[in-house]
Order: C-alpha cells, then structure tokens, then sequence
C-alpha cells in the first residue's frame, strides 16, 4: 500500500509500505477513504515538536471502511464505515469507563503513565502507524472506531475524528452556559470548532 512516512525533519515521502496486519484480537484493519493533515504533523515536519522515529506513517485523522475485524471487536464488521479517533483507547479501563479516553492506562504500550496513545506520532505515544495511508491497523478498534451514519459524507465526518473534538473541548472547558459571552483568541480551524462549538452551548455574543 502507500503511506506518507517520516524519514527526517523536511523529509516526508510518499511510499509503498507493507499491508497492516491484525496483531491482537481486539485490532481491525480499516481501509482508509479519506484522511487530513493536522497542525501536529507540521510540527513533526517543521521539527517543532519532540521528535518522530524515522520510517513512522504520519497522520491521526481518518474515515474509511472496515476490511475485516479481530474476533473481539463485536461492534464492528466488514463494510462498515467508520471515523477512526485521533487517540487510541481501551474503553475498559478506570479512565475510560470515566469518559478520559486521552488518559487510557491500556493502550499505551509504554506503560500506564505514558500518556496518551495516537496514530502517527512520537516514541512516547506508541509510536503507531498513522491514517495518512491506504490502509491502517486499528489497536482496540471497539472504542477507537465510530460508526458513521450513511448520509454523513466523508469530508463532513473527517473533522470529527481529531480538530472539531479539539475545539468542543476548549468550548467546553470554557463553563459555557445559555446567554453567555464568550472571547474566543485565534481564528485558524481550532478556534472556527471552537466558535462553531460555543454556538452549540448557545452562548450569547461570541468575540473572536
Ligand atoms: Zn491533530
Ligand atoms: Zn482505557
């Protein structure tokens, strides 16, 4: 399949890869229909942020179709269409079952204090192979996958797979309640989630 990998800071290329393979029970193997870049991967690229391994398949904002299923991912079945999620959850975990995903003490193979788990990142994250590929292996693929209804298209489903979830949760750290004024700094796609998010809380006036 091609992927975009990471050789080195200002080095991306677009390559053939092997073909994911199901590694766990709890893995799908999802092909990929459309996938997008995110500020994160030009830090990576700009070499602004801690380091990617070389040969990492970049990305971690996808949607697609599932090819096939590990035997624990009952939710889930060839042909089906899904957002996959940025971070990479167990959905059994303490964290989890409390709704921190991000803070998964599972899936992060580093240990239950690494942080979170993502596709296409650094070491520390996993590292795990990314969605800006043709196809991708999903690890826990029960929680990290979101079925996708079929009037939604894929360029309106994609931003719910990292950047709109992003801007919701500023919105929402923001106690935005009804009629409430809200200041919104910086207007590039976070910042228009979160204008878009606040008026979803029904904020009042919004300054941006
Ligand atoms: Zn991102
Ligand atoms: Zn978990």
């Amino acid at each position: 399949m091609r992927a975009v990998v990471f050789h080195g800071i200002g080095d991306i290329r677009l390559e053939d890869v092997p073909n994911p393979q199901l590694q766990a029970p709890s893995d799908a193997i999802v092909h990929l229909t459309a996938s997008a870049i995110c500020g994160t991967d030009l830090h990576f690229v700009h070499g602004t942020a801690e380091p990617v391994k070389p040969e990492t398949i970049l990305g971690h904002e996808g949607v697609g179709l599932v090819e096939r299923a590990g035997p624990e991912v009952r939710n889930f079945r060839g042909g089906d269409r899904v957002v996959v999620c940025a971070t990479i959850a167990c959905g059994v975990c303490v964290y989890c079952r409390a709704g921190y995903y991000s803070q998964c003490e599972r899936a992060n193979p580093h240990g239950p204090l690494a942080g979170t788990a993502f596709f296409g990142g650094q070491e520390a994250s996993g590292p795990f192979p990314g969605l800006q590929a043709q196809k991708a292996r999903i690890p826990c693929a029960a929680t990290t996958l979101v079925r996708m209804p079929e009037q939604v298209s894929d360029d309106q489903a994609i931003p719910t797979s990292d950047i709109f979830p992003t801007g919701y949760f500023a919105a929402d750290l923001a106690d935005l309640r009804p009629g409430r004024t809200l200041a919104v700094f910086g207007c590039g796609p976070v910042g228009q989630c979160a204008i878009l998010s606040a008026t979803l809380h029904d904020a009042g006036r919004i300054a941006a």
